[in-house]
């Protein structure tokens, strides 16, 4: 796997205009408890089911021989606020001791921690050189960040944080966050990014707060699936382009942008076998292709269908057109039995690796 996107906890101290997630916000004594105990009681089985080794097959660099390098993937490491005093200690620096050892003697691993910035102090850059963590990226570097407005402000808080991770000796990351083979590079590094309107992320998800705000900007012509973050090339575990974002209960989604239905749970099932279970499902090969307004043609949705059922109304009374509409009422309407299916498969094949005589069980529930 080149990629996990894994968001630890819901909390976080912002409560963005622009943001993705209505869960990413503050809490306060008995809820902020119970997102930190959430995260808590969740990563050990969730980091114990991301894949056995996190490498992949690079396809886009070929030996001369016509082989494909092994390469180390990444796991980037999100909120919310990873850095809150309530969720660091507790679920975040555990994460990274955890997915350490699993990885130590299995390829390595290299560990992205993504934060607003607001938090960072010596003491923790600190922490998290010390836990070998290889990139520290500030994800906050833009308009929609109260405080952060403007060029000004923005180059204020840049400089303040290169000068913090220079003098721990991180170095700038070379390439932009959007190229996939930025994690190629030797660590630890830094690097900034935000939502700027030229960055792949600056037309805004049809999510959260940003859906609620009215501040998408998309059209159909923005194919969020077929680029970095979407779904492209999810399924493809073993080569490059292949990533998934999980959430604190363990769900896994195909796209950082989700789904309406989690794909499965990484509190039953490893990653693989997830994966594994959706390889020749029609709607998930158009997903993993970067096409989803071909992931209805098995079930009777044809492409003018989903483009059709891609439109919509938003929160302010605007019309607004997106594939990821029309994958979300796909979710909806169709999908349901369809992932209950492979979850049975998989049910009936860890049943069957325990008790030989249920492999029979299992090849009928396959058919
Ligand atoms: S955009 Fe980032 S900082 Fe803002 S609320 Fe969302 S997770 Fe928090
Ligand atoms: S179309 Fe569906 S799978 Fe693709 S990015 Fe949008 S929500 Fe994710």
């Amino acid at each position: 796997m080149e990629s996990i996107y894994y968001v630890m906890a819901w909390a976080c101290h912002r409560k963005c205009r622009h943001c993705y997630e209505d869960r990413f916000r503050p809490y306060v004594r008995g809820a902020l408890e119970a997102v930190v105990r959430e995260a808590e009681a969740n990563f050990p089985r969730i980091v114990d089911h991301f894949p056995p080794r996190m490498t992949y097959l690079d396809q886009d660099d070929p030996r001369a021989d016509g082989t494909f390098p092994e390469k180390t993937g990444r796991i980037i490491l999100s909120g919310g606020e990873s850095l809150l005093d309530a969720v660091r200690e507790r679920v975040t620096y555990p994460v990274i001791e955890r997915i350490n050892a699993k990885y130590a003697r299995q390829g390595g691993v290299k560990i992205v921690v993504q934060t607003t910035g607001d938090l960072l102090t010596d003491a923790i850059v600190g922490e998290l050189t010390n836990l070998g963590v290889w990139m520290i990226s500030v994800a906050s570097v833009d308009d929609f960040h109260v405080g952060l407005e403007g060029p000004e402000r923005q180059k204020r808080f840049v400089d303040g944080l290169t000068a913090l991770f220079e003098r721990h000796g991180l170095t700038k990351s070379g390439l932009s966050a959007s190229t996939r083979n930025w994690h190629e590079e030797e660590g630890p590094l830094y690097s900034f990014f935000g939502a700027t309107p030229d960055s792949w992320i600056g037309k805004l998800w049809p999510r959260g707060r940003a859906w609620q705000n009215g501040l998408s900007s998309a059209t159909l012509a923005d194919n969020f699936c077929n680029r970095w973050s979407g779904g492209l090339n999810f399924l493809r575990h073993g080569y490059n382009g292949s990533e998934v974002s999980v959430e604190p209960d363990g769900g896994v989604y195909p796209c950082c942008v989700k789904t309406r239905r989690p794909i499965g749970s990484l509190l039953e099932d490893s990653l693989i076998a997830i994966l594994d279970s959706l390889a020749g499902v029609p709607a998930y090969e158009a997903i993993t292709m970067g096409h989803p307004e071909r992931m209805g043609i098995a079930y009777g949705w044809s492409e003018a269908t989903f483009v059709e059922r891609s439109a919509t109304v938003t929160p302010k009374g605007a019309p607004y057109r997106n594939l990821c509409i029309g994958c979300d009422r796909f979710h909806e309407e169709v999908l349901g039995p369809v992932l209950e299916a492979a979850r049975a498969r998989r049910r009936a094949a860890r049943g069957a690796a325990a008790d030989p005589s249920r492999r029979e069980l299992a090849r009928l529930v396959e058919r």
